[in-house]
């Protein structure tokens, strides 16, 4: 049985088999130390090890644990021993009869024991006391942090614990990591249950442990919506990047209902840009996640739901709704769908890139990783500004940074900025006409093969970090044969349809799509997913409240 009181979140453990001791151990403590520190008390030992693993879990500290030496199942030192792996640095004390002095004092090596009190201890001002609270001064002097976030257990080379703190950055979820090889890591593994065969372990600020979980259910813990509210809404939006956003902010605040479906976390790509320097009211440059996230509160302020963890599967249109489907069979109704799902990085196929992909290979994700880079050598494959812009901001930590280009020369895909900031970068090298032929590695990518395409040889080298930005791909396979895509899978749009003055196949109104609008009425496109469009953050927001416009002249005439 344990009992406890609510109060701060440092806690003092009391464990004793008989009761009466315990209460008035318990009673005595909460009498003097109960304003500031939590009294939790046991009544047996593996009560005492649970509530302690409990406290773990929460981020709670503990100060002081204090056991009775006999006890049935454990006895105070064994006890004590294991409270040791769970909190090392709280301060312990063992209650013992005079009888049992001996076994005190040799606990004070087995268990590195600060102190003993001989039962009782009355009066507690002059025997229980003074010993408390000169602990609880060492205790205190000593650093010690609370730590109320969510905390990732993982392997530093697992591709998935890889992705989960990514999801948790990109959703701006607070969180501390922790390695499997380190001591706390085993720590909270031992607290949660868990044999570190499955990882990661995330264990929630209320001190839930969720073993190697998924995006969504990571989502509906950390306190993200994933299911809508509403049954009918007048704009639902596909894809949470820029286009996406931008579309939120104006459609909520017009009032529309407004609800946005994001597979992953809101943001999109721009989300990924450790610093944004050409857009506009911003000359000092800003980081995409700052951009992105001030964007997505903004649209939540107004009203939109933001949903994320939920990819859209299917468009279908029934009658004047038009329905976005879910994999799982549910779905959303609106009058109006904008489609703002942007780009992904194709995956390079080079022999060993699939196997070592979030072990030392990303694709995209420099920000959450970098630090990992400290000291080392890094190679950023890709030649337009997203892999300038991260070659970059590795430069920071890397001990060197080797930008592999396919083209000969930079100039024609890069900003003209960030060339001239990359030749002035001593750390960062520019290795044109070269291509990522082969990985290979154990636990992490350790070599790569270079093929220098202009002199026709290969190079093997020693790597261990590899960034890819190359190319980007509509993901609209969704939308086949529902909306007209061109040949590499953008939407097609407003006048771009009329190609030869023909209106698109099934076009039943008298007039022809308005700018934005796609092959099926009422569906709209923004942004990069849009064919033809300019592929820029400004560009993407601009077209997601200029969609937004359209939506409220689609809505009048319907
Ligand atoms: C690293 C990097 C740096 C960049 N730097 C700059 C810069 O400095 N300046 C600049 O102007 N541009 C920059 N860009 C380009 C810019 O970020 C993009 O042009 C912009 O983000 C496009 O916005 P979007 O909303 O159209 O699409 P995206 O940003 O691609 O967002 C699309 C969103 O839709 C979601 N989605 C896709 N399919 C589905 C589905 N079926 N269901 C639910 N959700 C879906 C995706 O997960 C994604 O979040 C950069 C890009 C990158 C990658």
């Amino acid at each position: 049985m344990t009992e406890q009181a609510e109060g701060t979140r440092t806690a003092i453990l009391t464990v004793d088999d008989d009761g009466g001791v315990s209460r008035a151990v318990a009673r005595d403590l909460r009498r003097r130390y109960g304003e500031q520190h939590r009294i939790v008390r046991a009544q047996s030992a593996p009560a005492g090890l649970d509530a302690l693993r409990q406290l773990k879990l929460r981020g709670d500290l503990v100060a002081l644990i204090l056991a009775d030496y006999r006890m049935p199942e454990l006895n105070g030192i064994e006890f004590l021993e294991q409270a040791m792996d769970i909190y090392p640095e709280a301060r312990r004390v063992l209650l013992t009869a005079y009888a049992d002095t001996g076994a005190a004092i040799d606990a004070i090596n087995v268990v590195d024991l600060d102190h003993y009190l001989l039962k009782p201890w009355d009066p507690p001002e002059e025997k229980l006391y003074p010993v408390v609270d000169a602990l609880l001064e060492e205790w205190e002097a000593s650093e010690h942090r609370l730590v109320p976030e969510t905390k990732v257990v993982g392997h530093r080379w697992s591709a998935r614990s890889s992705e989960v703190r990514e999801f948790l950055a990109r959703n701006q979820v607070p969180y501390r990591w922790y390695t499997t090889d380190e001591a706390e890591g085993q720590r909270l593994l031992a607290a949660a249950g868990a044999d570190g065969r499955a990882l990661p372990v995330v264990i929630t600020p209320d001190g839930e442990a969720l073993i190697e979980p998924s995006d969504a259910e990571l989502a509906s813990r950390v306190g993200l919506a994933t299911t809508p509210s509403g049954d009918f809404y007048d704009l639902v939006i596909v894809g949470g990047g820029p286009a996406g956003l931008g579309a939120a902010v104006y459609g909520a605040s017009e009032g529309l209902r407004t609800v946005l479906v994001e597979q992953l976390a809101a943001g999109g790509q721009a989300g990924q840009s450790s610093r944004i320097e050409n857009y506009l009211g911003f000359p000092d440059g800003v980081s995409g996640a700052q951009l992105t996230d001030r964007a997505r509160r903004q649209a939540q302020r107004f009203g939109a739901e933001v949903l994320t963890t939920r990819e859209v599967t299917g468009l279908e249109v029934r009658g004047s709704a038009r329905r976005v489907k879910f994999a799982d069979g549910s779905f959303i109704d609106a009058h109006t769908v904008l489609l703002a799902t942007g780009v992904s990085y194709r995956q390079l196929h080079a022999p060993g890139l699939d196997e070592l992909t979030g072990r030392g290979v990303y694709y995209g994700s420099a920000l959450t990783e970098a630090t990992a880079c400290l000291g080392q050598d890094v190679y950023v494959v890709g030649g337009a500004n997203s892999a300038g812009q991260a070659a970059l901001y590795l430069s920071r930590n890397a001990k060197s940074v080797t930008l592999l280009v396919r083209a000969p020369s930079l100039e024609k895909s890069m900003s003209y900025y960030l060339v001239k900031r990359i030749a002035d970068n001593p750390a960062i090298s520019v290795r044109t006409s070269t291509e990522v032929i082969g990985a290979s590695g154990g636990d992490h990518l350790e070599r790569l093969t270079l093929r220098d395409t202009a002199a026709g040889s290969t190079e093997t080298v020693d790597a261990q970090w590899l960034y890819l930005f190359i190319g980007a791909q509509p993901l609209t396979d969704w939308l086949d044969g529902v909306v007209v895509c061109d040949a590499r899978g953008f939407v097609v749009a407003g006048p771009d349809l009329l190609a030869g003055g023909e209106r698109p196949r099934g076009w039943n109104l008298d007039r022809p799509p308005y700018h934005l609008e796609t092959s099926v009425p009422g569906v709209f496109v923004a942004g990069d997913a849009r064919a033809e469009s300019a592929k820029r953050v400004a560009s993407a927001v601009g077209e997601g409240a200029m969609a937004v416009m359209l939506v409220h002249r689609y809505l009048e005439k319907l």
